[in-house]
């Protein structure tokens, strides 16, 4: 049965290479992408070769032990849930080493980057070096094992209050997280915290998972989820008519942690389902955390009684942070990855990227990768130029003709007559799309836009609209909007 829904979704099995499950793979690539950032995407995962499948465990595989530890430690259950996602049921991961990356057991050190035969060990081209290990030796430390009796035995290990740098961005959030934390389910009830993508709201209600869990004398039960997994498993729970399960499941927690809860819009069903949820939950005083990239009141297609319970708690936003936070991130980061980093370096880094820890984070860990490939010391030299491409890159917008060429081709149109006066209705909906995007992700102002498509600000100002307000109350085609946006992401990440 298994066997066959899995066949269904990933095509026929391992070492047949069926289109399927490239296709499966490069979507969870996707979401992979989406939660990692371009920059730790292609340091870490693009490496990765997809092997293929056995029932419902994927076999990837690693370019060299570095690597195939590296991910084992921290990005294994990303790769799970992404795969689980994309595949709608439970899919195992088996990461394996490519068949020319064999060194001797205990060696932690990467092998040469070419050796792995799958032309890709880096996904820059010019860290290939003799894999000698010296970086390693030079800039990591004997890696010690973080004491784990405190944490929460399946959430992110390493998404703890003591790893959470405070900044006057997060200091409110962070100061609210810890309040339920010591208290739960008695001041704040529900904890929502709201704020932009990679600025540490999963690392924060996750913190506070760790510390309702480890806190009383009892293990608490903690059940961290997104918010689109708890989508995905009411529609199986439906489906096979496992509805009492799932509610005893969810209702029987101390502590229900929903992340990323805007994937709730629109979605009625879900909605309806959550919303029975937290009133059992809440009545009896058990705590809620949600996490969203906006207030409730913004969030589009969100149910006025879901939004008032989102409402009742506390509400604590999350903001970009300040270059003196910047720096302390990535020197902590730097500690608790025993790389050795000079001051001026984790300056450098925390002034090529300014918005995003994540894609900080990543600018970080894909310099000690390349520092492990050819055994470099760490400078200021050697991270601007190894960074130099991405960060440029990740702060880049896409120009306007970029997105007329992508959305023409997205809906296979040519890109003449989307900038031409035609009004059949299909060209002319594409270039409606076209223009919110335009003003979307782009600093040109509606007359400049106009210009472009050789027409009047009013016209770019009424297609915005419209495709605003279709956005907002349509989430399948804000899917197709999303899907052009990451495509445009994609088109600048590989002009890098
Ligand atoms: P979000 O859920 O808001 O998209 P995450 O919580 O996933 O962001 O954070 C992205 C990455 O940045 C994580 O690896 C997290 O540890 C790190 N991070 C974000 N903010 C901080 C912070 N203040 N201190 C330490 N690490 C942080
Ligand atoms: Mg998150």
């Amino acid at each position: 049965m298994l066997a066959r829904w899995f066949r269904s979704v990933f095509g026929p099995p391992i070492g047949s290479g069926g289109n399927d499950m490239n296709g499966l793979w490069q979507r969870a690539g996707d979401r992979m992408r989406d939660e990692l950032g371009q920059v730790g995407y292609e340091t870490w995962i693009g490496p990765l070769n997809f092997v293929g499948h056995q029932g419902s465990t994927v076999t990837v595989e690693a370019p060299n032990r570095f690597f195939r530890d590296w991910i084992n430690d921290r990005y294994m259950s990303l790769m799970r849930s992404a795969l689980s996602a994309e595949a709608g049921g439970q899919i195992e991961v088996r990461l394996t080493l490519g068949e020319n990356a064999a060194v001797a057991p205990q060696q932690q050190r990467p092998v040469n980057g070419h050796a792995n035969g799958n032309g890709h060990a880096n996904g820059n081209g010019h860290a290939n070096g003799n894999g000698n290990g010296k970086a390693v030796a030079a800039n990591r430390a004997t890696p010690v094992a973080a004491p784990r009796g405190d944490r929460h035995p399946t959430l992110n290990p390493r998404y703890s209050f003591a790893e959470f740098v405070v900044g006057s961005a997060n200091q409110f959030a962070h100061a609210a997280a810890q309040a339920v934390a010591n208290q739960p389910g008695e001041k704040y009830n529900p904890l929502f915290i709201y704020g932009g993508v990679g600025l540490g709201k999963t690392h924060l209600v996750t913190a506070i998972g760790h510390h309702i869990y480890a806190s009383s004398e009892r293990p608490r039960k903690v059940l961290f989820m997104p918010a689109e997994i708890f989508m995905n498993e009411l529609i199986g729970s439906l489906r096979r008519d496992k509805m009492n399960e799932f509610r005893e499941k969810f209702r029987r927690v101390d502590t229900l942690i929903l992340d990323d809860v805007q994937f709730l819009a629109g979605r009625e069903r879900t909605q309806e389902e959550f919303f029975h949820t937290f009133n059992v939950l809440h009545a009896e005083r058990h705590q809620i955390i949600l996490t969203s990239d906006k207030i409730p009141r913004e969030i589009p297609g969100l149910e006025e009684r879901l939004r008032n319970r989102f409402e009742m708690g506390l509400i604590a936003d999350i903001a970009p942070p300040d270059l003196e936070t910047r720096v302390a991130i990535v020197q902590k980061k730097a500690v608790l990855e025993n790389l050795r980093l000079a001051p001026e370096v984790a300056m450098y880094i925390a002034q090529s990227v300014s918005s995003n820890v994540r894609e900080l984070e990543g600018c970080l860990t894909r310099l000690a990768a390349l520092a492990s490939f050819d055994g470099s010391a760490i400078t200021v030299d050697f991270a601007k130029n190894a960074l130099q491409d991405l960060v440029r890159n990740s702060e880049a917008k896409p120009d306007i003709e970029t997105i007329q060429k992508t959305v023409a081709d997205f809906f296979h149109i040519r890109l003449t007559d989307l900038k031409s006066k035609k009004r059949t209705q299909h060209i002319a909906f594409c270039r409606q799309v076209a223009m919110y995007l335009c003003r979307k992700l782009t600093d040109s102002s509606f007359p400049t836009i106009g210009e472009h498509f050789g027409r009047d600000h009013s016209t770019v100002i009424h297609a915005y609209n419209l495709i605003m307000r279709r956005v907002t109350s349509d989430s399948a085609f804000r899917l197709s909007i999303e899907k052009i946006e990451r495509e445009l992401k994609s088109i600048r990440a590989n002009a890098a």
